[in-house]
């Protein structure tokens, strides 16, 4: 099969506003190296930290295709790379994503199984991967566990919210208005806050109150810096808080001796140090697979937005606009 040489793609050369965005026609199609293949994506995913790297919140060299993962049809083989062939299906994690074609680094891409949709797979693998791990080893979720989950009906917090309710934990889940709320609420949340509303912006209280003034074992917040204050309130004394996003700005610098007062532990984890080695890479893509092919696990996607419209979505993701995870078609 002959390949073109250019391609549609999405392009950041500085780093700014959703204007920085831009759409070109013409972008050449890349060769894969040694370890690579290149992928025909059929669709991608967007996620709230490619805003990050967008904006140069996060540092990434430009110009830069933003875009962390993406599933398609494998058209190229580099030098010296195993375990796939032209026309395999596949997810990968990398950048690239926002372009027809992507060269990928083969050690980061797996085969999607039978019984999966490529929109399934793109609507939970970046978050998917991270809820999972984040709920296995960042702090181990028991059964019984209160958990305080904030942006419950994102992207992440969708799945995130089943993942906790399928290990027996009591979920506090927080969203910003009643529909998002509902959708949370629908997925077996035992406490749902909109934290945006009148009622809601007291949500310390609130889940002082749904703890029998306790606090919760574990907070999960990826809101950042209007929440940070709130979820060291709202954990219990010996609990645990996993800050894993900015969505709101990053957690500002803590002084250590605010943890002392209730010996709070505190992670800051990364899903890219929990599937560093292909077995671990593996572990985690096998288990999402599994539980989506078994239905164990729903997605939800807001939209299937066409690749010229990719301002618009970081537009609706930075407005609070989005429930479940926004795709792109290339
Ligand atoms: P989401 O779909 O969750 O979108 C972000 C949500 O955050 C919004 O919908 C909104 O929900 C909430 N939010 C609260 N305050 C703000 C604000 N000021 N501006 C914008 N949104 C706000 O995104 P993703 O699922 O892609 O990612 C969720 C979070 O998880 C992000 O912070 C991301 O960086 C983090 N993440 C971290 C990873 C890691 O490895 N550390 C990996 C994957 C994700 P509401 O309206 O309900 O408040």
């Amino acid at each position: 099969m002959s390949l073109p040489t250019t391609m549609k793609a999405v392009v950041v050369e500085q780093t700014g506003g959703p204007e920085v965005l831009q759409y070109k026609t013409d972008y050449p199609v890349p060769s894969p190296q040694e370890g690579q293949l290149l992928v025909h994506n059929n669709i991608s995913g967007v996620n709230y930290i490619d805003t990050y790297f967008r904006t140069g919140l996060y540092a990434a060299p430009k110009p830069e295709i933003l875009g962390r993962e993406g599933a398609g049809i494998v058209t190229a083989v580099g030098p010296n790379t195993t375990g796939f062939e032209v026309g395999d299906r596949v997810a990968w994690l990398a950048t690239g994503g926002y372009a027809e074609y992507t060269a990928v680094p083969a050690d980061k891409t797996v085969k999607i199984p039978d019984g999966v949709s490529d929109e399934d797979v793109m609507a939970s693998f970046l978050s998917g991967l991270t809820v999972l791990a984040f709920a296995k080893e960042t702090y181990p979720v028991q059964k019984g566990d209160w958990v305080l989950l904030h942006a419950a009906a994102g992207g992440a917090g969708f799945l995130m919210t089943q993942i906790l309710k399928s290990i027996g934990a009591k979920v506090i889940g927080t969203a910003g208005g009643a529909e998002k709320c509902a959708l949370v609420k629908s997925l077996g949340a035992d406490v749902v806050i909109d934290y945006r509303s009148e009622g809601g912006k007291d949500w310390v209280k609130l889940v002082k109150e749904a703890t029998g003034g306790r606090g919760v074992d574990v907070v999960y917040d990826s809101v950042g810096k209007d929440t940070w204050e709130g979820s060291l309130e709202a954990v219990k004394r010996k609990g645990t808080i996993v800050w894993f996003g900015n969505a709101s700005g990053p957690v500002p610098p803590i002084p250590l001796p605010k943890l002392s007062p209730k010996c709070v532990k505190i992670a800051r984890p990364t899903l890219f140090g929990y599937i560093e080695t292909r077995e671990e890479f593996e572990h985690y893509t096998n288990e999402l697979f599994s539980l989506l092919k078994s239905g164990q696990l729903k997605t939800k996607i807001h939209k299937i937005y066409p690749l010229e419209d990719i301002a618009q979505v970081h537009k609706d993701l930075e407005g609070r606009k989005t429930m479940g995870k926004p795709l792109l078609k290339p």
